[in-house]
């Protein structure tokens, strides 16, 4: 018998050929709980957020100061508009038609004030995804050097890069995926006498 003879599924004990998904299926979820219990995913993504969610609010209310001035001035420009405002909405000393008037023209420019500031708000959080890309694109991150012995996988489980770059070799990308995700456990069996050697991957 070979000494490279191929593992059963870890999970259902089925032959590894065909190959069955419950060991890739696994490796997902265990990677996924790995990661949420990795604390700084968490701390990347709280500082992406809170720097998102401040510029988005900040640009919004740029954007509705801007239009509360324009609204103002309008507002101002109407005749009879500071005495209007001086008298609380009822001053004693215009015409019903005048008044009517007035106010009908600050309902409806207030109406439109408030249609606005609504397009602003929705205008400013459509600009999530392009902002939250932005502060994610500025979280540095080093990735350790795979050929720096000193470099903290344990032992047992460094032959797994190994194992993953002669998948990639020996066949089509989609094969190497397949034999990847069923070498990459534990022991490793012998190198195949036509591997290349690390670093001659381009
Ligand atoms: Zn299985």
């Amino acid at each position: 018998m070979a000494g490279d003879i191929e593992p059963s599924c870890a999970i259902c004990g089925a032959p590894p050929y065909p190959t069955c998904p419950h060991e890739d299926e696994r490796m997902e979820l265990a990677i996924d709980q790995a990661q949420a219990r990795w604390t700084a995913m968490q701390g990347i993504r709280d500082w992406v957020l809170n720097n998102a969610r401040d510029q988005v609010m900040s640009t919004f209310q740029q954007l509705r100061l801007a239009r509360y001035q324009l609204h103002l001035a309008y507002l101002q420009s109407l005749p009879c508009f500071t005495l209007y405002y001086r008298y609380n909405g009822q001053p004693p000393m215009m015409q019903p038609a005048q008044l009517h008037m007035l106010h009908s023209q600050i309902t409806q420019a207030n109406a439109l004030f408030k249609q606005g500031v609504d397009e602003d708000w929705r205008r400013s959080c459509l600009q999530y995804p392009e902002v939250l890309d932005y502060y994610f694109n500025r979280v540095g991150y080093v990735l350790p050097d795979e050929t720096d012995p000193s470099h903290g996988v344990a032992a047992k489980e460094r032959p797994r890069v190994k194992a993953k770059k002669e998948g990639i070799d020996a066949g089509s990308a989609k094969d190497a995926k397949r034999k990847e995700s069923r070498r990459s456990r534990g022991t490793t069996p012998p190198a195949p006498p036509r591997a290349p050697m690390p670093g001659a991957y381009r």
